[in-house]
């Protein structure tokens, strides 16, 4: 097969704990097969190997490959016509996009992944219309679409069987529409829906059909508490106690589901999916915006996992979650883009510069994000929350040779003085920009080298997508903007008075997390 040596100015190799990065000036990998063989001093490595080829020079800075721990679609849902607003209106607003290719949307996000150093993705795809075999085929596209572009992915189908417009059931909020009205939207959900158990029989065939592709996982989504009936809820945490397979599932993202938790079970959402038997290593909380002290406590000490979506949670005005409180205790946190970030792209350099500044609490206390922990959450944390686990997330000898070769000279020209305070993880975190990205390896593989993509033609592949997207729209796409703009009061109307005004004090969030 192949080797190669990688080398660098600097090279990353993980991260020791909140203040310390294990680093090595002048340094080098050397990996055979997609597998790290060794790590050390350039001069040292060089000399006991011989490489088919060298990958990067003195000029540059390596990196473990970035891990998004929670991602969706490719045109961002701003492109396809929903601007940011509350997550509950924008669900409404999400029913008039437009249908994407979804191979071609999925490389459109891959591009700009990979361009900004992630090397695995933790997709979770839904909202796909019916029949089972359209939602087989587009998850069929979606992999494929990975497979051709060289990324390491970790999938899984957004598993719901209930309230899938707003939180209440769908029969009782078509009670509220008029007659016109709630057939269109009764239709509508209908097409939207498969039966659960079609829903669990397409894990275990997605399951049989890709999860032995070498860079293919595939994982369970129980989509949100919301969105699962009890029924749903036990059926996945047997199936993922079954094959031991991991879930990722939105929790608490806005107060209205925090709202919505008391209502159905007295308690927490936590509360509520820890009665359930869900929490532990194999489960990933996405958000977990209003978290409550117990609700740390409790993912803490069953050592479930949560993934911060910082941007999305501004975004659609959700909050800001408790991340250093997360930490302090102990949890695993990993980092999401979500739709897409602050660019509206897909830009995790970006996304962990502004995680490391969002949550600055005033003090002097140590007890703030720091370069180190924002590095790992979206590297070593990441890979936990995915089947890859310790095989990814960091440059050392046996794992994966996924990482990223970055142009020092972009962090640091024309001066930038590490004699003092700053770190070389500290530049990366509030200097590195894409820009700098020249070569990323999956499984020891150049899927990107000097800014260019090796596998697929990006150029064309946009081209291909810019040209589908400029038909004019289908009578079923015409129907769902008129749906989605007559809906969309009734689903205001839904939430009014929902909250009561402690809830919706965002100092309650910040501060009292009762
Ligand atoms: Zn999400």
């Amino acid at each position: 097969m192949s080797s190669s040596l990688i080398r660098g100015k600097y090279v990353v190799c993980g991260v020791v704990d909140r203040h310390q990065a294990t680093v090595i000036e002048d340094g080098a990998v050397f990996q055979r097969d997609g597998v790290i063989v060794d790590v050390g001093g350039h001069d040292e490595i060089a000399k006991k190997y011989q490489p088919d080829e060298v990958i990067g020079s003195p000029d540059d800075v390596v990196i473990p490959g970035l891990v998004n721990s929670h991602h969706h679609v490719g045109l961002t849902p701003v492109q396809l016509g929903s601007r940011d607003q509350a997550l509950e209106l924008w669900f409404a607003t999400r029913i008039a996009g437009r249908t994407v290719d979804p191979y071609l949307d999925t490389l459109y996000s891959a591009f700009e992944m990979i361009e900004s150093g992630i090397t695995t993705v933790q997709h979770l795809k839904g909202w796909v219309p019916a029949p089972l075999a359209n939602v087989e085929a587009v998850i069929g596209r979606v992999l494929d679409a990975y497979d051709a572009i060289g990324m390491r992915v970790s999938f899984s189908y957004a598993l719901r069987d209930q309230n899938r417009l707003v939180y209440q059931a769908d029969a009782d909020f078509q009670r509220r529409l008029p007659d016109d009205l709630a057939a269109e939207l009764g239709a509508f959900l209908r097409n939207s829906a498969l039966p659960l158990d079609e829903q669990l029989g397409l894990f275990e065939d997605t399951y049989a059909k890709y999860n032995g592709r070498d860079r293919t996982r595939i994982q369970l989504g129980p989509a949100n508490l919301h969105w699962c009936s009890d029924q749903a809820l036990a059926a996945v945490r047997d199936i993922s106690d079954k094959y031991q397979a991991p879930m990722h599932m939105h929790l608490v993202e806005s107060p209205y589901q925090k709202e919505y938790a008391r209502r159905r079970g007295g308690g927490t959402a936590v509360d509520y999916i820890h009665a359930q038997g869900m929490l532990g290593p194999l489960m990933t909380l996405g958000h977990s915006t209003w978290f409550t002290e117990g609700d740390i406590e409790i993912a803490a000490d069953t050592g479930t996992h949560v993934c911060h979506n910082a941007s999305s949670n501004l975004r659609l005005r959700s909050g800001i979650a408790p991340l250093n409180r997360l930490d302090a205790r102990g949890v695993n946190v990993a980092l999401g883009l979500d739709e897409a970030g602050i660019n509206d792209d897909r830009d995790m350099l970006q996304e962990m510069r502004m995680v490391l500044k969002l949550h600055r609490e005033p003090g002097f206390d140590d007890n703030v994000p720091t370069s180190p922990q924002v590095l790992r959450m979206a590297t070593a944390n990441g890979a936990r929350t995915t089947p890859f686990g310790a095989e990814i997330g960091a440059l050392e000898i046996g794992k994966a040779a996924d990482l990223v070769v970055m142009s020092w000279r972009d962090i640091a020209y024309p001066f930038l003085d590490l004699d003092i305070d700053v770190t070389v993880i500290d530049a990366i975190i509030h200097r590195a920009k894409t820009t700098g990205v020249k070569t990323v390896l999956v499984a020891g593989e150049p899927i990107l080298r000097d800014g260019r993509f090796t596998r697929v033609d990006k150029a064309a592949a946009l081209d291909e997508l810019a040209a589908m997207m400029v038909r004019p729209r289908s009578d079923d796409e015409l129907r769902r903007v008129a749906l989605s703009r007559d809906v969309l009061p009734h689903v205001r109307a839904f939430y009014d008075g929902y909250l009561d005004a402690e809830t919706r004090d965002p100092f309650y969030a910040l501060n009292s997390r009762r």
